[in-house]
């Protein structure tokens, strides 16, 4: 397969695409999936594993090299690791999943042949009763057990933990996650409570700034030392003084478009330039329609050498003025704008 790097208009490259494989999930965080009932994407606009993987050549052919399975939750998508075992045979540096852990023990070994070369967990919280109110489910010790099984795994070298920060509550456990992640080998990254998707309970007073977070780990643990980074990654990286990496996305108050090279597809294949983008690409309708490989590749070009994206930076601009992204109401009438359609 031949391949080209496409550039947008700020010249950042396509060259990641997050796909999100299903819009369902079996927990409820409160910061993402936080109502009682939603509107599914309906089950035949689904792409099936064939169409996932056409639309997955088009990008790769266009320059994608990074490949980030997510959902909704993708452990809950039937026969995960077959689709997996299929990208795993592309010409992808980094295969990566993001997950919420719950499935993970009963999934791991087919994860592990596979082919993935990555899983990253997110963990908020050491405290299975604030799991609960966090998330409305019972799971916890699932997650952690999926954790230990990764760490006993062939894939615990690329093993991460993300853990969304909100004040008041587990803002309180910065360094009890950091001695957690150390023990069983995972970097750990503080992600901003961002003001998008299902967020509805957002406000700026939830938000524990990446600059109060390094206040606050320098407090227990002494100063941390940002470390040199790769270019596009979402994540300012650090060195504690006993030699600990941790992680910062700081997307809510110091945000990383100028390098943003990230493309989303959700699970019925819009697709998105932005995470804060009100409207996406009917990839889909595309595909279904008959176009060909080259045709496709040509809208998707066309649309990224287009993309002038700033969303997160945009959101800062509005100062003491910013809210949630969306209401309730507008979420129901679009799932496309949620965070759990769009895969975070
Ligand atoms: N269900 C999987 C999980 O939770 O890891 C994958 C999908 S989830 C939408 C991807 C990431 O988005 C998770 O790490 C989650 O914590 C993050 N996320 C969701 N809503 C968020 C918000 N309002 N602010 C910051 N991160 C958020
Ligand atoms: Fe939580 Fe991920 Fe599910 Fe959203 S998609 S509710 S972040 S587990
Ligand atoms: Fe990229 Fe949009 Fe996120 Fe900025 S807000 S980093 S342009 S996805």
């Amino acid at each position: 397969m031949t391949s080209v790097v496409t550039h947008d208009r700020l010249g950042r490259p396509l060259s990641n695409l997050r796909l999100s494989v299903t819009d369902r999930c079996n927990l409820r965080c409160a910061y993402c999936m936080p109502e009682a009932t939603y509107t599914w994407l309906p089950n035949p606009e689904i792409l099936s594993f064939e169409e996932i993987e056409t639309l997955v050549d088009r990008f790769v052919s266009l320059g994608v090299r990074k490949l980030r399975l997510t959902g909704g939750e993708p452990l809950v998508r039937r026969e995960l690791p077959t689709l997996i075992a299929r990208l795993a045979k592309k010409p992808i540096d980094d295969l990566a999943m993001t997950t919420n852990g719950v499935l993970l023990t009963e999934h791991l070994a087919d994860l592990v042949s596979s082919g993935l070369h990555r899983v990253t967990v997110s963990l908020d919280t050491l405290s299975p009763s604030r799991f609960k109110a966090l998330t409305g489910r019972d799971h916890h010790a699932h997650v952690l057990a999926g954790i230990d099984a990764v760490a006993a795994s062939p894939l615990r070298a690329g093993l991460k933990l993300d853990a969304v920060v909100i004040r008041g509550v587990n803002d309180g456990e910065l360094v009890p996650l950091l001695d957690y992640a150390g023990r069983v080998g995972a970097e750990l990254r503080f992600i901003e409570y961002m003001d998008v998707g299902g967020a509805t309970k957002w406000s700026a007073q939830n938000v524990v700034s990446g600059q109060q977070l390094l206040s606050a780990i320098a407090a227990t643990l002494g100063p941390a030392e940002p470390l040199k980074e790769d270019g596009s990654a979402p994540a300012r990286r650090f060195r504690l003084p006993d030699g600990r990496i941790f992680g910062l996305i700081t997307s809510t108050t110091q945000p990383f478009c100028r390098t943003c090279d990230r493309a989303r597809l959700t699970a019925d294949g819009h697709w998105y330039t932005c995470l804060y983008a009100r409207t996406g690409v009917d990839l889909k309708k595309a595909l279904r329609s008959g176009q060909s490989p080259a045709e496709l590749e040509q809208l998707i070009a066309s649309v990224w050498t287009g993309r002038n994206d700033r969303g997160a930076e945009e959101r800062v601009a509005l100062r003491d003025q910013r809210g949630p992204l969306a209401g309730a109401d507008s979420l129901r009438a679009d799932p496309h704008l949620e965070m759990h359609t769009r895969g975070g």
